[in-house]
């Protein structure tokens, strides 16, 4: 059963063998798996729960009702945009579909790197399969991309770089361009219309509109959870929320996870939780035609660039450079210039096509939590190890917008770089990427509670637990050991399913 704030009338009080927080990504799969294996679980969700009915395609309305902050979450110094879902279903209901499983040089490296030697290529691709099946993940054709994704293809044809289509979790996809504000057709595979009605079918008990403000233990035990149920209009708290539980599964997503644990002070012998901070800086790079590109239609994320990639490839660049279209209020600020100059932009929009480097980041950032129980996240872009090749991914995604046909191409820094020869592109080793003076924004966040075997290191062990605690596991992006390099929803599933496995096994050992 699916249960919004405004069908509670009373204080709750819940009493459950699992007690998820956060219903996304990481949440769902777990929820739906442990209700699978016959335990009573009950998912908490401070988001509110919502349908293909509730999309209206306008991005006053759903900023404010499907992302955390309205969408105005960033970095303390305001230098980058930190987009996440906050919803039953959590940033999976937002997201744009790409689906890359975890490369296998990337789990190679979680074996070595991070002592996690069960994540096999065997062992994960099961659980992918197995994830795939339920979210009918399929790779398109490229007759499917838009003008804007087609670009690229045609940069990676005429340039010899590797690239592909993406596999996306669609099912009769319209092609609509809405899908950062909710898929109103259902076509999204989105957790809110798989894993968590799946789980609810099986007698998982999910409640919307519930904030956990607090996990509360005793000795090397979680006991339960406090928190409120809110108001869905004004998300204002409306009735305590109480939860028992034998085994509490944190899955808040790579922000909110640290917080809930920092704000409840749970023990921590590495001192690791919040740190580590990853979050896949997005450069935007636009491109102006002389034909139409009308990028905020179709699919909008349809075509990679995977040349450059590391856990690819093999590429020391480590990054990925991906079509991408927004709806005009997000994109609007990408366009240069201010006042007429900015308005003559936006009035030709339809021939401007865009693209972003999407790097996976060596340097890291850190979340902590202040005393009201909200995030403070500190991210600096690295300036020798992430910048140098930030750079150059600019300058390449210039190149390839420009061998695509494109008249003039722009770079996302303020000290505005822009080209209409291959050669013009190097301008952007210039520019300063001091905080504000580049465009840049997140919507992967990772590592804030990594999974490994050195306890000094990393805040969950390789058994999916928080150290200090026998039943508290975590289950979600902050448990990657390191950037993921690729879009990571699928990883989330994988590990996910790879804990919830090791729980279903030796439940005891889990305090179940
Ligand atoms: C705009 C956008 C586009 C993206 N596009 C892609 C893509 O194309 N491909 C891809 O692979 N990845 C994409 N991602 C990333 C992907 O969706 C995430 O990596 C993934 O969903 C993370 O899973 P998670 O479980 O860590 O967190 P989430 O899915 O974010 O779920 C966390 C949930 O916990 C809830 N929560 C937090 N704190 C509390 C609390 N105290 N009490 C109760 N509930 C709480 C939140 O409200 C949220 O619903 C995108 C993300 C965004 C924002
Ligand atoms: S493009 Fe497809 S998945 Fe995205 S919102 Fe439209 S119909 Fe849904």
């Amino acid at each position: 059963m699916i249960v919004a704030g405004s069908a509670v009338h009373a204080d709750l009080d819940v009493q459950a063998d699992i007690a998820v927080v956060g219903s996304g990504a990481g949440g769902a799969v777990f929820a739906k798996l442990l209700t699978d294996a016959g335990h009573r679980v009950v998912v908490l969700e401070e988001g509110g729960y919502y349908t293909s009915a509730d999309f209206t395609q306008d991005e006053r309305d759903m900023y404010p009702r499907l992302y955390k902050d309205r969408g105005t979450q960033a970095t303390a110094d305001q230098a980058i945009g930190i987009l996440q879902g906050r919803c039953v279903g959590g940033s999976t209901v937002v997201n744009y579909l790409d689906c890359f499983r975890s490369p296998p040089r990337l789990l190679a490296e979680w074996r070595e790197v991070a002592g996690l030697g069960a994540l096999t290529e065997e062992r994960m691709a099961g659980f992918f399969e197995a994830v795939e099946e339920v979210l009918s993940v399929r790779q398109i054709g490229v007759e499917q991309l838009n003008a804007n994704n087609a670009k690229l293809w045609i940069a990676a044809q005429r340039l010899g770089w590797k690239g592909d289509t993406f596999h996306r979790n669609a099912l009769g996809c319209i092609g609509s361009g809405y899908c950062g504000l909710g898929c109103a057709y259902d076509a999204k595979q989105s957790m809110a219309l798989t894993y968590i009605p799946l789980a609810s079918n099986g007698g998982a008990l999910i409640h919307a509109n519930a904030r956990v403000r607090r996990i509360l233990f005793e000795g090397d035990r979680a006991v339960g959870l406090e928190g409120d149920v809110l108001d869905p209009d004004t998300d204002l708290p409306r009735h305590r929320l109480r939860v028992r539980a034998k085994l509490v599964v944190v899955a808040c997503g790579s922000i909110n996870t640290p917080v809930l644990l920092l704000a409840s002070g749970a023990r921590d012998p590495s001192g690791q939780i919040g740190r580590n901070l990853h979050v896949h800086p997005a450069f935007p790079v636009i491109g102006e035609y002389d034909e139409e590109v009308r990028a905020h239609e179709g699919i909008k994320q349809g075509y990679y660039i995977g040349e450059f990639s590391g856990v690819l490839h093999g590429h020391p660049d480590d990054l990925l450079i991906e079509g991408i279209g927004a709806p005009p209020g997000l994109s609007a600020p990408l366009f240069p210039g201010t006042g007429d100059a900015h308005m003559d932009w936006l009035a030709r929009r339809d021939r401007i096509a865009s693209a972003i480097v999407l790097l996976r980041d060596a340097g890291s950032g850190r979340v902590t939590v202040r005393d009201d129980g909200r995030p403070t996240i500190r991210y600096r872009l690295d300036e020798e190890r992430d910048v140098p090749r930030a750079k150059r991914g600019i300058e390449n995604l210039i190149r390839a917008f420009l061998a695509a046909g494109a008249r003039r191409v722009f770079g996302p820094t303020v000290d505005e770089v822009q080209a209409r020869h291959p050669g013009d592109a190097a301008a952007i080793h210039e520019r300063s990427f001091a905080p504000n003076r580049v465009i840049v924004f997140s919507a992967h966040q990772m590592s804030t509670c990594r999974m490994g075997a050195d306890e000094a290191a990393y805040p969950v062990d390789p058994e999916g637990r928080l150290r200090a605690y026998r039943n508290v596991v975590v289950c979600d992006a902050s448990i990657f050991p390191s950037a993921s390099g690729v879009n990571p929803q699928m990883t989330v599933y994988g590990l996910a399913s790879h804990v919830a496995d090791m729980v279903r096994s030796e439940p005891r050992r889990y305090g179940l």
